[in-house]
Order: structure tokens, then C-alpha cells, then sequence
């Protein structure tokens, strides 16, 4: 007997949002060796995955610059590249992640004005209206607004952001985090009037860690060259260049863009409606699941609208007395369901269930199943019947979750 080998049968259900489940053949695609860098299938490679963001994002003409960075890389590029020292963005108030972005900013030495949040709800452009009329100066460079919102599970409607700044009459761009909601929920970045988007590769574009980007259209990329911030291996500019050595100031990371390549390919081959419509459905079991084990006040969604729920991911609050890290680790080591816990100030009041990326009906109800196993071990009293519900759920026909 080998004691280094793993004593459990079977596969893990990765259901957190980011990292989520990598499939085969983007791993398999990942596992080769890598290029030279003057290999012109390197500088296909890296084409197709710049095409193929282009769609996903529904962009014609904004140019995608690709980091060996996580997301937050990718927030910190946008925000050398726009904000002077000392500048102004004003960071639409929705959750965690747009706070933490704003904080970001902070660090970076910019002023962040937030609008205000609350836990669960999604972005007020009324705010956004506001907080620009009062800018009579015009000294507010960009709007930092973020689609989905990984720490509650909201989603924003972004052209309404655009909206109000337009009726605002205001110059300010508007750049967009879209790293939990590209590939799971729709986008349109040229109608919607989005100068950035900021995505990552960890969550439903099926990759591993590692990898993100931001897209640039124009107004974004003039306004990156006027502005005097030092930066050099975030700087937009300088990556706008036919070289690959330079689109990537420096070695390309060449896994993740073989990667990039086929899950691009594979969301394409789905079909974009398909794979949101997917998304969708799935969200909905999860909503229904949820909703029915909450029956007895234990639990409960931290998206009280049905229209704000986002297809990636579910944030369950839990009453106080039960710890959410005891679920997560008990689905994790008992029932082989790897869950997340709440961030920032929902930290030990909140799970969370990610269901984006490479997800389908199997795989949610063996999740939603060893959640359930996971609350009945725990005592915490559910409602009965909630995967017979997320079952109906996956066989509805509704409107499509956002
Ligand atoms: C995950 C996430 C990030 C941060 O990405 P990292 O790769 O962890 O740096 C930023 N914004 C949103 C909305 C996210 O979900």
C-alpha cells in the first residue's frame, strides 16, 4: 500500500466564486510546453484570445491588455493609468469589492468618493447622478463601477450607471469591473458606453488564478497618455504594440493564454445566449434551494430582489450563533462541496455558493445536495423539500436572472 496516495474516492465540487472548475481541455491546453517567443503560433495565440475577449465583451475596437496579475492587478492598472496623483474617481457604492477597489485607488494616492451601499443592493445611479452634478469642476476623472458584486451576489445594471452620467453631463469614464460576471452574465461594452472593463481569468472564464485584463477603448487609452502617473509594467501605452514581448512587458504567460484560447473557443461554441441562459437557470435552482432551506429563519439570501440576483454567485446570511465557517469546512472535508465564507464585513455571517464558469445541472444538485447534508449535520433547521424545488427550478421557464 502507497500511504502518500489520497484516500477519497471521486472528484471535489469546486463551488466557490473564483477559483471555479477548470475543464480538461483547457488544462490539457495548459499543460503544453511553451513557445519560443518569435513562434508565430505564440502571436496566434495570443490574437485569438484578444479576439475572442473582444466578443465576449461586445467591443469592436477597444484594445485588450492581458497581466500576469490577479484581478486586483488589473484594478490597479486601470487606476495608474487614469487617475494623476491626487485625482478624483468617484467609486460606485455596491459591496466589498467596490470598496476594497476604491481603498485601492487610496493606496495608489488618488481621492476615492464613494456613493453610498447598502449590503445586498445594487448600484443607485441616482448617486452616480448626484455625486457628478455636485462635481461642478470636472474634476472627477472615472466612475469605477463594478457589474457583479462577488460578496453579496448583486449585479448592477451598468447602462443605467451610463445613464447618469450622461444626464449628469459629466466627462468622467466609466470603467467597469466585470471579473465575476464576463462569461456568465451579458455585457456590451461599446453600447453601454463602457470606456474600461477589468476582468480576471479565475472565475467564469474557467481558468486558473493567475491571469487578467483590462480593455481599453479610445477616450480611455488618449486620456491613459495624458496623464503623468510613473508606471511601467501596468502602463497601457506601452503594451499597445504589435510585439508580443511588449504587448505583455515581458514574457507572455503562455499557459494561461493556451488556456484562455480554448475556454474562449468553448464559450463560443456553446453560444453566448446559451451559456448565459445556462447560468441562469442554474442560479435560479440555487435561489429556490436556498429560499426553502431559510423556511425556519436560519438562512436567508442577502439579495432580496429576484431582479439583482446575479447568475454567478449566492451569498447566504446565516442567523447569529451559526458559523458559517463550520458549514464550509464540514462540506469540504465531509461531502467533498468547496464553498466560500462572507468577506470584508460579512465575514462569519455569511456562505457563499459559486455557480459560474464550467457548471452544469449535475454538478449544482450534487453541491445544493451536500450543502443540505452539511446543515442537516449541523442541526440548523431547513425547511424540507429545497432539491426537489431547485430541481423544478432547472426545468422552468422564466425570465433570464442577470
Ligand atoms: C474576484 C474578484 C476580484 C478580485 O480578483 P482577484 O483575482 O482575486 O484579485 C475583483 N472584483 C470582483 C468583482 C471579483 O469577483
Amino acid at each position: 500500500m502507497n500511504p502518500n496516495l489520497p484516500a477519497t474516492a471521486g472528484i471535489k465540487l469546486l463551488h466557490t466564486p473564483g477559483p471555479t472548475h477548470v475543464p480538461d481541455l483547457v488544462r490539457n491546453a495548459m499543460s503544453a510546453q511553451p513557445f519560443d517567443l518569435n513562434d508565430p503560433r505564440l502571436a496566434a495565440v495570443v490574437e485569438n484570445c484578444e479576439r475572442g475577449l473582444q466578443r465576449l465583451l461586445n467591443t469592436a475596437h477597444a484594445d485588450v491588455m492581458m497581466y500576469t496579475a490577479n484581478g486586483h492587478g488589473a484594478w490597479e492598472a486601470a487606476i495608474v493609468n487614469l487617475l494623476p496623483p491626487g485625482g478624483k474617481v468617484l467609486v460606485a457604492g455596491s459591496g466589498h469589492f467596490g470598496e476594497t477597489w476604491a481603498q485601492a485607488a487610496e493606496g495608489c494616492g488618488a481621492k476615492a468618493i464613494r456613493t453610498a451601499a447598502r449590503a445586498g443592493s445594487p448600484i443607485d445611479p441616482a448617486l452616480i447622478e448626484a455625486a457628478l452634478r455636485a462635481d461642478n469642476a470636472h474634476e472627477i476623472v472615472a466612475v469605477f463601477a463594478v457589474q457583479t458584486d462577488t460578496s453579496t451576489g448583486v449585479t448592477s445594471d451598468i447602462q443605467q450607471v451610463r445613464q447618469a452620467i450622461d444626464r449628469a453631463q459629466h466627462p468622467a469614464l466609466l470603467v467597469v469591473d466585470v471579473v465575476a460576471s464576463l462569461g456568465a452574465t451579458p455585457f456590451q461594452m461599446d453600447a453601454w458606453g463602457v470606456n474600461v472593463a477589468i476582468g480576471a481569468s479565475q472565475k467564469a472564464l474557467m481558468l486558473p488564478p493567475g491571469m487578467s485584463f483590462t480593455a481599453v477603448d479610445a477616450r480611455a487609452m488618449n486620456a491613459a497618455r495624458d496623464n503623468r502617473t510613473p508606471r511601467v509594467y501596468w502602463d497601457w501605452n506601452a503594451r499597445k504594440s504589435p510585439i508580443g514581448y511588449r504587448k505583455f512587458c515581458g514574457t507572455p504567460p503562455e499557459s494561461h493564454l493556451m488556456g484562455l484560447e480554448v475556454s474562449l473557443g468553448m464559450i463560443e461554441r456553446e453560444g453566448y445566449d446559451a451559456v448565459f441562459a445556462r447560468h441562469a437557470r442554474i442560479a435560479r435552482a440555487v435561489h429556490a434551494a436556498v429560499e426553502c432551506w431559510g423556511e425556519h429563519g436560519a438562512l436567508w439570501l442577502m439579495v432580496q430582489e429576484p431582479s439583482a440576483r446575479s447568475a454567478s454567485i449566492t451569498a447566504i446570511g446565516v442567523r447569529e450563533g451559526i458559523d458559517p465557517a463550520q458549514i464550509y469546512t464540514l462540506a469540504r472535508e465531509r461531502f467533498h462541496v468547496a464553498l466560500a465564507g462572507g468577506l470584508g464585513p460579512h465575514n462569519g455571517k455569511v456562505f457563499r455558493i459559486g455557480h459560474l464558469g464550467s457548471i452544469n445541472e449535475a454538478m449544482i444538485l450534487g453541491c445544493l445536495a451536500g450543502v443540505e447534508a452539511t446543515l442537516r449535520l449541523l442541526n440548523i433547521p431547513i425547511g424540507d423539500g429545497a432539491m426537489e424545488r431547485a430541481i423544478a427550478a432547472l426545468n422552468d421557464r422564466m425570465p433570464p436572472v442577470r
